[in-house]
């Protein structure tokens, strides 16, 4: 029996199943998970960023539709919404507002986090093939440095457990954020992993209230930092099911958004555009205020270790953690479980050098949210003592450009949303026509403020009124 094992069932790790199954290459696969998932709630303690707004991109909402075909459209039914870029969106970028250009076929997803993985979920334990074992937690890897061939495991929550060996032909670690899997690789005698991090101390601050009559479909709002300024506040709210909106208060180490629930519209309207603290500012809060703070990037070279073992991947947040601002890394995390597929489909689990095709695969999208995730969050580490590289310096200089172009040319906001909705490799952006629109600059002048159709004008309270906007 070919058997493989997943570490988590989280988006990367539900995903992965799905095409490790799928590609024929193993038999059976075991999901490996501490939360008991019977329980739905936002609140698992796997998932505590579950509480937060969660935007999927397009790039990743169709890699994952190509490992279950049909899962957009779940998503959709089951409540999530689908927001056409830039058409159905208003935000102000460090380089001022973007415009609401005709729909181009872009899109994102909004919903709750729970509801995205929770639909996910239910399709792939469909599969026969794939089992959940819940209330366990990996801590160890079998095996040795040039194979791992196994995982050891124990109880997640009881103490005095004997810990059980599961033999696999692959194991796959999709344990998130607090993936452990260099400790487990250094345990084998695979060290000398490259690791790169970059953190503002961003915290974040959600809460869900009650869509108003008439609003339950309504544009992604944000209104972003802008670092160069020392701006390093920002919100986004979007509407997800059952007639809700959520929202997100973000603040860089010094100005964090606080648990207080007095405090969360007042942050809103200080922004450096009040909209976002002007739609809610009336709303009906359905959740308390959860504060999050572990947000960092941080990114781990696995892909360069030279001595890569046979048979062990590692996806989504266990290679890279990204500024959550940027909406990436499901996406990230999809396109991870999409290159898993293709490279056992096309060389089976067991030959040699597939771990590390698929590590190198992988690779490619988690360079891409990189990129964009650290272009801004530069300015604010360098100020924190983390020195941004040379490289890293240009691409920053290179996408607050883009960024700039966009706002009045859409062609550029076109070429752009390819690479930010990670449906297209961040080369495009090096294409002779983004160069020559980059160096031409906007066609347009800037907007003095937000292009709002005159219903989601209505959505506004009344300290609105003098707000200035351009017609959509
Ligand atoms: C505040 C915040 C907001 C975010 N917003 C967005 C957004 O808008 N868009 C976006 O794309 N991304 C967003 N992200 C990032 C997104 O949450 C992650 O990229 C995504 O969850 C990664 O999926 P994953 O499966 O790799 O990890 P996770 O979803 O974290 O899942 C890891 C799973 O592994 C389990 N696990 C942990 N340890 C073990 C163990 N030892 N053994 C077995 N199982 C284990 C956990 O219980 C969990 O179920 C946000 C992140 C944060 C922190």
């Amino acid at each position: 029996m070919r058997r493989a094992v997943i570490i988590g069932a989280g988006m990367a790790g539900l995903l992965a199943a799905r095409a490790a199954a799928a590609s024929g290459a193993v038999d059976e696969v075991v999901i490996i998970e501490p939360d008991d998932l019977a329980d739905d709630t936002p609140a698992r303690t796997g998932l505590p960023q579950a509480r937060h707004t969660h935007i999927l991109m397009a790039g990743g909402a169709e890699a994952a539709d190509e490992l279950l075909p049909g899962i957009i459209r779940r998503w959709l039914d089951a409540g999530a919404h689908r927001q056409e870029l830039t058409s159905h969106m208003v935000a102000l970028s460090p380089e001022g507002w973007y415009r609401r250009w005709k729909p181009t076929g872009h899109y994102l997803i909004t919903a709750s986090r729970p509801l995205l993985d929770r639909v996910v979920r239910e399709q792939v334990l469909t599969d026969s093939r794939i089992r959940l074992l819940t209330g366990r937690k990996v801590t160890a890897l079998l095996g040795s440095s040039h194979h791992v061939t196994g995982v050891v495991h124990s109880a997640a929550r009881a103490r005095g457990d004997e810990p059980h060996h599961l033999h696999a032909a692959l194991v796959v670690d999709a344990s998130g954020r607090a993936s452990r899997a260099t400790t487990w690789l250094a345990d084998l005698g695979v060290t000398g992993i490259a690791q790169r991090q970059l953190d503002t101390g961003l915290t974040y601050a959600s809460r869900t209230f009650r869509a108003p009559a008439g609003a339950r479909h309504v544009p992604v709002f944000n209104v972003m930092a802008d670092p160069l300024a020392g701006n390093g506040r920002s919100a986004v709210v979007t509407p997800i099911e059952n007639g809700q909106w959520i929202a997100s208060l973000c603040g860089i180490k010094g100005s964090e958004p606080t648990r207080d629930p007095a405090d969360f519209v007042p942050f809103a309207l200080g922004l450096r555009h009040p909209l976002i603290g002007q739609l809610l500012q009336d709303l009906e809060p359905l959740s308390d205020v959860t504060v999050s703070r572990n947000t960092g990037n941080r990114r781990r070279y696995f892909e360069k270790v030279s001595n890569w073992p046979e048979r062990f991947v590692a996806l989504g947040d266990a290679i890279a953690t990204f500024t959550p601002v940027y909406g990436q890394g499901l996406s990230v995390a999809a396109l991870g479980a999409l290159a898993l597929h293709r490279e056992l489909h096309r060389h089976g689990s067991t030959a040699a050098g597939v771990a590390r095709r698929v590590q190198r695969a992988a690779a490619v999208s988690v360079d891409a949210a990189w990129i964009l995730a650290t272009a801004q969050d530069i300015h604010y580490t360098a100020a924190h003592g983390q020195k941004p590289t040379r490289q890293e310096r240009l691409q920053s200089a290179f996408t607050s450009r883009l960024s700039r172009v966009a706002t009045g040319s859409a062609f550029m906001a076109d070429a752009l949303t390819d690479v930010t909705s990670m449906r297209r490799p961040a080369t495009r952006l090096l294409s002779p026509a983004v160069l020559y629109a980059a160096a031409a600059g906007p066609l347009l002048k800037p907007l003095q403020g937000p292009q709002l159709t005159p219903a989601e004008r209505r959505l506004l309270g009344p300290r609105n009124a003098a707000t200035p906007a351009a017609s959509s």
